[in-house]
């Protein structure tokens, strides 16, 4: 490559393509080989990031563990070493396990969105190919379409009414429009007009282009390189547990000096005082709870991203869950995007033809009769509009891919594959048709043209949805002659649109008409979208997803709302949404059209959208945009799906917004918090319910690790007060204590993250996003099931000095504290249990989660060998217990285990009729 004098914006495009040794067609395929392995790939490379034992220790900066190290030297200087030990442990093993969960739940996100690969268009050899953004090389011919990501910094030689937003290099917020023509001075990057930029994205038009830079090299490389890869945001849970964890440290601290100060009021030796106090405080720290939920959701995350849901943020997994109303696309999201014409019909004529999917074979029929080949070269006139209004390619089969194949907009492949099955030669075509200029699709207008020069002569070829045709037409082909469109006519014809529609059919119109070279050089679309002459209408088929049925039946059940916002025409989406099975059956599918939602107020609008069961057909972006915020401004979460780039306002305005992945252009990709790789919307579903599961298994860990700590709270305080009156010893040694959170109960609630759905969970009502996991209810629920197991367990520790006709002396101790310990982690593990399932302890989801019960195995084994296994139990200052023993701590269950039951059941009854009130959405029917 020759080295270049001048930057590549100030040089002419010859010069360009001579100094990167390139051609408007293209570089071939060795050369490209030879190119990746001299220069690389067209990637970034994210500069090192900070080293791992900064990252380590920063978990130290961290109120709780602080207090524990704090707690650790202070019983080191009192001369028990034990407790130093375990609390030491107790740090080490909370700050690893927060530090590798940090890392993996990082990990896990940073793979997420490498799933999300770039892709870029590119010729090669003078062919249209779809690669992988990386493997891009200097010198490549790109193309650069409406919507899409620019892969690499690109010197334009072509462009149509082409803009990017360089908002992320320059700052500048508004589209800027980009040239081709050489710039003569020295220009700052922002006033290089003639290069389009890696990492901006392509607002308006297309253009091709020569590439000048790839991967640090570019632009983007270069600010990359100074800045660093941006941390996760924590989401509300993860927020909301800091938060919890940081208050009752705080709460724990006071609470703890004032038991140090009632302890040595009672005359408590002050060693055991402050040791006492330490323990207490220590116990009462929820340490693993925020890497608890950190994990949780990555691993949902990771979960659903397998099941081709991938979430872009972390949050995204919880609001999922927390979803009352889905506002969702037609085409590619409940019907698969598989455009089959089924009919034609021209100059009034109706043709069927045969074949299914993209496979060029089939034949044309009318009135059970086949087409002969003379007859069909008649009719090539219109099946040629199909072709020239067209920027899909069409794919034969090859070693990858069993079929045939589109690129590009799934109507227009459809259109291709017509053409073939008309005879028509798609590469002689468009070489005799030069293409002169493109008034590119756009869903408010409904419609796209292409000026094409033939033998000295322009035809503007128009196609687009029947009305959007109709509007602009003045003439229409009627039985071999042209003849005006009347008032009639147009009535027939729209006539005839409904009929089809109504058979779930997506109906084009072709137009076409003569224009002189001014008006299609410089025109406006509006100057050249009329006065068309129509010349006949194709009718396609986009089968149903299999999946979607049951998805819609599932997310209603759930209590979810759906609507289909469609840019589609109101009885094809109809037809659509019955097949579907929206509404249930139940309620009634009402449609609102464009035009009808122009003069709606915004309550009326809003009341609609919350009841579901709407088609809101033939919206524009803004239109979607007004809806999704009146549902937002109503309180509810809302999640929007979206492909184009008219749709990112909405997507980000959304509590969620989805994109497709398949279909969907980088900016709604890069709008969106959750990218559905298949474009189903069985799989927005399966993401919902993913997201109330993970919700679900975060609070029954919640609060189950609460409500030991309650427990402990209380044998401590009840332990103080008959220390100080019937000077017992205390009831629960602080060994004991660290050994029930950090033991006992750590792996059980962890294992509570990997509980499978419930099947209640999707018949319950949408939780509400402001709703707190601690709240007044659950708080209440933790005080007094904590307090009964404190007061189970000190009563056990009184029983048994009765028994012992209160002795006191080590042994007794060391085995009625035991007794105090194990009465609580037997309850705490029923407990555990009983909050796994809405139906408590007796249901047979009990017996899901392996995992689970390996920890609980794990926890009974500590359990036992903290009294039995000699050297342990020295260690815990404990003793074996006897028989007895274990019957008061089968005693203490049983009743826990009694009033736990029936709490629920009581709950539950008085619960159930509040479901049969109307929700507020469903006031409104
Ligand atoms: P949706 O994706 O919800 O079906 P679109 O906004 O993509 O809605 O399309 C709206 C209407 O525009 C379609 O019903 C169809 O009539 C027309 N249309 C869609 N794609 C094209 C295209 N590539 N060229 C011309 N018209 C199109
Ligand atoms: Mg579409």
């Amino acid at each position: 490559m020759n080295i270049h004098t001048q930057p590549a914006y100030r040089q002419s495009v010859d010069d360009v393509l001579k100094n990167y040794q390139t051609k408007k067609s293209g570089l071939s395929t060795a050369e490209v080989a030879k190119r990746i392995e001299a220069n690389g790939y067209n990637e970034l490379v994210t500069i090192k990031a900070e080293p791992l034992w900064r990252r380590y220790l920063r978990q130290f900066q961290d109120w709780m563990i602080i207090l524990l190290l704090v707690s650790a030297v202070i019983s080191g200087y009192l001369g028990d070493v034990r407790t130093t030990v375990v609390l030491i442990a107790l740090v080490l093993f909370n700050t690893i396990i927060g530090f590798a969960q940090e890392f993996r739940a990082e990990k896990t996100m940073q793979a997420l969105e490498k799933l999300v690969q770039a892709r870029a268009e590119v010729y090669r050899s003078g062919k249209l190919e779809e690669i992988e953004s990386r493997c891009l090389v200097l010198g490549d011919i790109v193309r650069l379409s409406e919507g899409e990501s620019v892969p690499a910094d690109v010197r334009l030689f072509q462009t149509m009414a082409f803009a990017t937003n360089d908002f992320a290099l320059t700052g500048e917020s508004d589209p800027t429009r980009k040239y081709i023509h050489v710039i003569r001075a020295d220009v700052p990057v922002a006033n290089r007009h003639n290069i389009a930029y890696a990492g901006t994205t392509t607002a308006t038009g297309e253009a091709l282009g020569v590439v000048i830079a790839i991967g640090m090299d570019t632009e983007l490389g270069r600010i990359a390189s100074l800045s660093q890869s941006a941390p996760i945001e924590p989401s509300p849970l993860q927020l909301e547990l800091r938060h919890i964890a940081r208050y009752v440290t705080y709460g724990v601290t006071v609470l703890s000096l004032v038991l140090l100060i009632v302890a040595i009021a009672i005359h408590l030796p002050f060693k055991d005082a402050l040791l006492f106090a330490v323990g207490f405080a220590s116990s009462l720290i929820p340490q693993g709870l925020p890497a608890e939920v950190n994990t949780s959701l990555a691993q949902a995350a990771g979960k659903m991203s397998r099941a081709k849901a991938l979430v872009k943020k972390l949050s995204a997994v919880e609001t999922l869950g927390a979803t009352h109303v889905i506002c969702t696309d037609k085409t590619g999201t409940l019907t698969k995007n598989e455009m089959t014409v089924q009919q034609v019909s021209i100059g009034g004529v109706a043709y069927q033809i045969s074949g299914l999917g993209y496979e060029p074979t089939g034949q044309l029929q009318t009135k059970g009769k086949t087409l002969s080949k003379t007859e069909i070269d008649g009719l090539s006139g219109f099946f040629r509009t199909g072709l020239m209004a067209n920027n899909a390619r069409l794919l034969a089969p090859d070693q990858q891919q069993s079929q045939w194949r589109v690129l590009g907009d799934p109507t227009e492949g459809a259109l291709l594959t017509l053409a073939k099955k008309a005879g028509l030669n798609l590469e002689a075509e468009a070489q005799a048709n030069e293409e002169v200029r493109e008034l590119p699709f756009d869903s408010a207008r409904k419609r796209m043209s292409s000026i094409r020069r033939h033998a000295g002569e322009l035809t503007v070829y128009v196609k687009g949805a029947p009305e959007a045709i109709i509007e602009c037409s003045t003439h229409i082909v009627l039985h071999g002659k042209i003849v005006p469109l009347t008032a009639a006519l147009r009535v027939t014809l729209m006539a005839q649109h409904v009929g089809l529609a109504e058979q779930a059919m997506r109906n084009l119109l072709f137009a076409t008409r003569h224009i002189d070279e001014a008006l299609a050089k410089k025109g406006e679309i509006d100057d050249i979208e009329v006065g068309l002459t129509i010349q006949g209408m194709v009718s396609m088929i986009d089968p149903l997803r299999d999946a979607v049925p049951a998805a819609i039946k599932a997310a209603e059940a759930a209590h979810i709302k759906i609507n289909i916002v469609t840019g589609d025409f109101a009885p094809t989406a109809r037809a659509i949404a019955r097949q579907a099975g929206l509404g249930n059956g139940r309620d009634k599918i009402i449609v609102i059209t464009g035009e009808e939602l122009q003069v709606m107020a915004d309550d009326e609008v809003q009341r609609h959208a919350l009841r579901g069961s709407i088609i809101f057909s033939r919206v524009n972006p803004e239109d979607k945009m007004r809806i999704v915020s009146l549902i937002k401004k109503a309180g509810k979460v809302v999640a929007v799906t979206g492909d184009g780039i008219n749709d990112a306002p909405a997507l980000k305005h959304a509590n969620i917004g989805v994109a497709m992945g398949l279909t969907g252009t980088d900016v709604a990709k890069q709008a969106s918090e959750l990218v559905l790789l298949d474009d189903s919307f069985a799989t927005l579903v399966a993401a919902i319910r993913q997201g109330r599961t993970i919700y679900a298994n975060i609070k029954k860990g919640v609060l189950s690790c609460f409500t030991s700590n309650a427990a402990e709270m209380v044998v401590n305080f009840c332990s103080l007060i008959l220390v100080a009156t019937f000077g017992l010893p205390l009831a629960i040694n602080v060994l004991q204590i660290l050994a029930v959170d950090l033991l006992a109960e750590l792996f059980p609630i962890a294992a509570l993250g990997r509980d499978k759905e419930e099947g209640e969970l999707m018949q319950a009502r949408p939780r509400n996003q402001k709703d707190h996991i601690l709240q007044k209810v659950s708080i209440i629920d933790i005080l007094w099931s904590g307090g009964l197991i404190g007061i189970l367990a000190i009563a056990n520790y009184l029983f048994f000095f009765g028994r012992h006709d209160g002795v006191i002396n080590p042994q007794t101790i060391a085995i009625a504290t035991t007794l105090t310990y194990t009465t609580i982690v037997i309850c705490q593990l029923l407990n555990i249990m009983q909050r796994r399932s809405v139906h408590g302890l007796f249901t047979r989801y009990q017996f899901s989660n392996k995992t689970f019960w390996f920890a609980m195995l794990g926890s009974i084994g500590v359990v036992l060998a903290i009294s039995y296994v000699p050297a342990i139990s020295t260690f815990f200052k404990s003793g074996p217990l006897a028989l007895i023993d274990w019957l008061y701590i089968a005693l203490a269950a049983i009743i826990f285990v009694a009033v736990r039951e029936a709490n629920l059941r009581l709950t539950r009854n008085r619960k159930s009729p509040l479901v049969a009130v109307p929700s507020l959405g469903a006031q409104f029917i």
